[in-house]
């Protein structure tokens, strides 16, 4: 399953608890479960918006993830 990372419209802010920046992208919640990145969101909808500095994070935790899986492929053989 791919990455589904879409804009944000101005206004909209960051949908981690207690962060107030302005949001940067947006990121499907499917992607964030399959992630590593658990920080509690604020979330009412099918996806997740994060600032700069939360998405960032979140890429780290989606990069550990992929490579966790390599290994594991290459462990199979
Ligand atoms: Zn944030």
């Amino acid at each position: 399953m791919g990455m589904d990372v879409g804009k944000v419209s101005k206004g909209i802010k960051c949908s981690v608890v207690g962060c107030e920046k302005q949001a940067y992208k947006s990121v499907n919640m499917a992607n964030i479960r399959q992630s590593e990145f658990n920080l509690p969101l604020n979330v009412s909808r099918t996806r997740a918006y994060l600032c700069k500095e939360h998405y960032r994070q979140f890429k780290r935790h989606t990069k550990k993830l992929k490579k966790f899986d390599k290994w594991r492929r290459m462990s199979l053989w």
